[in-house]
């Protein structure tokens, strides 16, 4: 830029600049009355963020049983008093018709082959089945698949891949558009008089992450650099269980798994959450995330167990077909060990970005100190076998 005049850059016009094409930006996009003209940008390829990753699900208050009342008080409940109630009543009100907008663009949730209704699960906190999957454990692929072909055949958006947001521009206080670096190298103005940054996490910042490698804070960083208010930046989420083979990326695996009965079991193959938490395993996150804490502080140890040795098999392929892929090659002992030993983090940042999802709803219950599990394969031939379906013996085995 420094050898450049202004006259030399390329200046676009749009009605809407969208930085970020993750669940946030597609979403956003994809409401816009017809005829704005958006311009999408996403600085990998379309459908690269942290959305493609997320494996749990979605909640909404639509089985039988529930009402997005119930959804509110266990939202709330699990805030432990830091959630903004206007913001928990949107997002669980909206929740239900979110859902009927993704299924409306081809959003392929699983469903009972019986009855061919939507399958709900449960998961922490949460008093009702009420979470909705896509294929198994992979619900963000098939959320962001279903979002990105609506984008791709959208007539009035723009998808700008490899196209990197430098800044906002601001004039007189207010946003006007940005400077971004397309993928030829070529600087653009992208002029627009609404400009929405949906930038993603800053899980990058960690020295371990499950998050994506674009997950820089590039977001929150042009925000702060064009003087926006930013907030809630305390709040991060230190997902519970993650596994960490030697000399892989950090692997998450999902809360879900403990949502369908797995258990975490200290060294003395104790249920230690059965001790602190009436809901056991599936207490809040930042609670799990103490307890796993707590037993690897008591035990002396640097990780804990997630036993799924008592669920059926075809459940636990059926439902987690990603998890089981990931950790088959790996001939994993049928139970899973996490320990403690970096700092993890899944998007947290990105979500606060997001009106509907951000630490307003969430509340602060949601993080914990880093606990940090990891797993590592035995190397033994008791392992060479199958990632579960066996129980070969006590589940006190080291890493
Ligand atoms: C392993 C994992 C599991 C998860 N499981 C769940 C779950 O079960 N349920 C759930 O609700 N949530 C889950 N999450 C969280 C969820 O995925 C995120 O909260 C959500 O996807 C965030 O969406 P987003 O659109 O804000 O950001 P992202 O999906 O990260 O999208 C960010 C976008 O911004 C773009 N971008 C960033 N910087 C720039 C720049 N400078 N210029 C141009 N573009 C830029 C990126 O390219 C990307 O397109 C999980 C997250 C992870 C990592």
């Amino acid at each position: 830029m420094a050898n450049r005049t202004p006259s030399a850059i390329d200046v676009r016009t749009f009605d809407v600049v969208v930085i970020g094409a993750g669940v946030a930006g597609l979403a956003f996009s994809l409401a816009l009355p017809e005829g704005w003209r958006v311009a999408l940008l996403t600085k990998g390829v379309l459908g690269e963020s942290n959305t493609r990753y997320a494996q749990g699900g979605i909640s909404a208050a639509i089985g039988p049983d529930d009402s997005t009342r119930l959804h509110e008080d266990d939202t709330l409940l699990a805030g432990a008093g830091l959630c903004d109630p206007a913001a928990v009543r949107a997002l669980v009100d909206g929740a239900p018709a979110a859902v009927d907008r993704l299924l409306a663009i081809g959003t392929k949730f699983d469903r009972s082959l019986q009855t061919g209704e939507i399958l709900l699960g449960r998961e922490a906190a949460h008093s009702r089945h009420r979470v909705l999957h896509a294929g198994g454990d992979a619900t963000g692929a098939e959320v962001e698949r279903a979002m990105v072909e609506a984008a791709r055949t959208h007539p009035d958006i723009d998808v700008f891949d490899h196209a990197y947001a430098l800044d906002l521009i601001v004039q007189g206080g207010q946003a006007v558009g940005i400077l971004a670096e397309l993928g030829s190298g070529e600087r653009s103005v992208m002029a627009a008089p609404w400009v929405v940054v949906a930038a993603g996490g800053a899980g990058q910042l960690w020295a371990v992450t499950s998050n994506p490698k674009g997950a820089t804070a590039d977001g929150l960083a042009m925000a702060l650099r064009a003087g926006v208010a930013v907030a809630d930046l305390e709040f991060v989420q230190f997902h519970p269980t993650v596994l960490a083979l030697a000399g892989t990326e950090p692997f998450l695996v999902t809360e879900a798994v403990r949502g369908e009965g797995a258990y975490l079991l200290d060294n003395d193959g104790k249920r230690f959450m059965l001790d602190i938490h009436p809901l056991a395993e599936l207490a809040p996150r930042d609670v799990v995330a103490r307890g796993i804490q707590d037993a690897m502080s008591t035990g002396n140890t640097d990780h804990v167990w997630l036993d799924l040795r008592h669920l059926p098999d075809e459940l636990v392929y059926e439902r987690f077909p990603t998890i089981a892929n990931e950790l088959a090659p790996h001939l994993i002992w049928p139970t899973i060990s996490f320990r403690s030993r970096r700092q993890r983090t899944t998007s947290s940042e990105g979500s606060r970005q997001r009106p509907t999802d951000g630490p307003a709803c969430r509340g602060s219950s949601r993080w914990g100190r880093p606990p940090v599990p990891a797993c590592t394969a035995p190397t033994d031939w008791q392992a060479i076998r199958f990632w579960r379906g066996w129980s070969l013996g006590p589940t006190r085995r080291r890493c």
